[in-house]
Order: C-alpha cells, then sequence, then structure tokens
C-alpha cells in the first residue's frame, strides 16, 4: 500500500498514474490528514511531498518517525527543489529516498519500486526476529523486551502487572509415545488456544522455552490473574488432545504460575520472572492442570 501526501491534486492524479500497477493508492492533501491516514492504515510507502501549507513535508516526514504507530514505514520526501541541502535536509528527517518535481516516470517507478522490495522483506526480517518458528508467537527474546517496556509503563502509571507462566503437563511422556512430530502439532495447538483467547491490548503471548509459554497480562491484579490462569487450563483441557500416558488426565493439560505486582509496582523484572516460575512449581507440585498465583511474603 502506497500512500500518497501532497497538495497538488495534479501531483497526485501524475503519481497515481506511474505507480497504479504497484499496490493500492491512497493519497491525502494535507499533512494533517497524511498523519492521520498512515496511522489507521500503515503503508509501506509514503511518498510524501514538502511544500505544503500548513504542516511542511519535513514536519510530516519526522512527526511520522516519533510515532510508534508509522515509524516504520518508509518516507520518500517529493520535492520541487533541487540540490544536496535538500536531500540531506529530507534523510536527516527520516526519509529513506528523495524524488523531484517535475517527475521523471522511469525514475519515479524504480525507486517506488526499490524501496518497497526493501520493506517487504524488512517486515519479513522483522517478523523472523521476533517470533517463534513452529508456533508462530512472540519469542523469548522479543518477550523480554516487551515485558521489560511494561515494567517500566506500570511502575510510572502505579497499575497492577501480572505474568503468567505455563508449561504443558508430562509432555516428555507425550513426545516420547506419541513421537516428536506430534509433540510439535500438540504444541502448535495449545499455542493457537492461548493466543486465540489473549486479546485484551498489550497482553502478549509468547513462546518461553521448549513446552512453556509465557503471557504479559496489563493491569492485571492477582485475583484477575488467578482466574485468567484457570480459564486457560480450562481452554487447554478442553481441546481434548489424548494423552493417554499422562498421570494427570487423559488428555493434555498445563499448569499455570502467576505473579500478580500491586501497584507501586517494586523490585525487579527479574523477581518477577522468579515469583512466577515458583508459583509454576506449586502448581506444579499440588498435582498439574491447575493455576496457582505467588503470595508475595
Ligand atoms: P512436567 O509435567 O513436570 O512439566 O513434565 P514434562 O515431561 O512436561 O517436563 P520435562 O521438562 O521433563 O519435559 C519437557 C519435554 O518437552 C522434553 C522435551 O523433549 C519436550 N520439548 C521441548 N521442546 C519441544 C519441541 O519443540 N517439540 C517437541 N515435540 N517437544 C519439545
Ligand atoms: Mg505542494
Ligand atoms: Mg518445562
Ligand atoms: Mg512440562
Amino acid at each position: 500500500m502506497i500512500l500518497i501526501i501532497d497538495d497538488s491534486a495534479d501531483s497526485i492524479r501524475l503519481l497515481s498514474s506511474m505507480l497504479k500497477d504497484q499496490g493500492q493508492i491512497l493519497f491525502a492533501t494535507s499533512g494533517e490528514t497524511g498523519i492521520r491516514l498512515a496511522q489507521q492504515q500503515q503503508p509501506t510507502l509514503i511518498l510524501l511531498d514538502v511544500e505544503m501549507s500548513g504542516m511542511n513535508g519535513y514536519e510530516v516526514c519526522a512527526a511520522l518517525k516519533n510515532d510508534p504507530a508509522t515509524q516504520d514505514c518508509a518516507v520518500i520526501i517529493v520535492t520541487a527543489n533541487t540540490g544536496m541541502e535538500y536531500e540531506i535536509k529530507a534523510l536527516e528527517a527520516g526519509a529513506v529516498d528523495f524524488i523531484t518535481k517535475p517527475f521523471n516516470p522511469p525514475v519515479v517507478r524504480a525507486r517506488v519500486q526499490t524501496h518497497l522490495r526493501l520493506q517487504r522483506q524488512t517486515t519479513l526480517m522483522r517478523q523472523l526476529a521476533n517470533r517463534d518458528g513452529l508456533t508462530g508467537l512472540y519469542n523469548r527474546r522479543y518477550f523480554d523486551e516487551a515485558l521489560s517496556l511494561e515494567f517500566e509503563r506500570h511502575r510510572r502509571q502505579r497499575l497492577p502487572l501480572a505474568v503468567a507462566l505455563i508449561d504443558v503437563d508430562h509432555f516428555k511422556a507425550y513426545n516420547d509415545h506419541y513421537g516428536h512430530p506430534q509433540g510439535d502439532v500438540c504444541l502448535q495447538s495449545v499455542a493457537k488456544a492461548i493466543n486465540t483467547v489473549s486479546r485484551r491490548p498489550g497482553e502478549l503471548v509468547a513462546r518461553y522455552g521448549g513446552e512453556e509459554f509465557a503471557i504479559i497480562l496489563p493491569h492485571t491484579d492477582a485475583l484477575g490473574a488467578e482466574k485468567y490462569g484457570g480459564w486457560l487450563c480450562d481452554l487447554v483441557r478442553e481441546l481434548r488432545i489424548d494423552h493417554q500416558y499422562s498421570a494427570t488426565a487423559p488428555m493434555v493439560t498445563i499448569s499455570v504460575g502467576i505473579a500478580s505486582l500491586a501497584p507501586p509496582v517494586q523490585g525487579s523484572m527479574q523477581q518477577l520472572i522468579e515469583a512466577t516460575d515458583k508459583a509454576l512449581y506449586q502448581a506444579k507440585t499440588d498435582g498439574r492442570d491447575r493455576a496457582t498465583v505467588y503470595q508475595w511474603p
């Protein structure tokens, strides 16, 4: 998707006709509406006119780059000004490239094509870097980064923060009897189930390790987190994945350890994870297929 932000209808018409076979095209005739559209639609590429009334292109570009919702969109600055100083200004504002008016159609097409390709590769790389290959969930590295951000945010905003650690029960026996490939399928099913129920804003589900998953539960106190954990156990049990070799139940079950920090959030992220781990251990020793909340001393 390409977004053209330009206050001249002629420029929009010209660019649209040059680029119509390179993807869906949106346009805005002012910086302000362009920014709003970019936030809503997250275009791959933005062609941004410099000379506009209201916000000029450099200002729009800087605003796009400052907003997490739009900072990954590639911006090509479009201007009637030629000269090194304008090009530098565009790159300094965060643009990836520079196109001059009057348009040279083959140059416009070539530059746009290049940046669309680079953007697609970058998106793919970003996904690969953050995701777990087997389940498609976020990976451990991404989880750690997100938790550290959430930890600070909850401390600042004086909100409770909870983490749940999920471990599949008797999974070694599952692998031993049903085979490793079937074990993989089982992990995918469990991952999908816990991911589809976790839909509150900011909630993040990750594969934490082999048969372990972790969830960040924003704004969640101990009571809320315990309910949530019990709900996850029900959900996985009700998938009814046959497990004749489990000492807990005839189907695959999970144990959930939970820790919630009441505001003001104190201690460290490491302590929160350790508490969650202890609660998980407790859930295991108490019989598995259950959620246990860590009781802070
Ligand atoms: P518990 O109820 O105490 O959690 O017992 P468990 O058997 O689940 O625990 P254990 O840690 O002994 O075994 C975990 C197993 O998970 C062993 C390992 O081979 C398996 N596992 C880890 N990652 C994967 C994976 O990606 N695919 C498959 N199929 N198995 C995995
Ligand atoms: Mg203009
Ligand atoms: Mg384990
Ligand atoms: Mg296990």
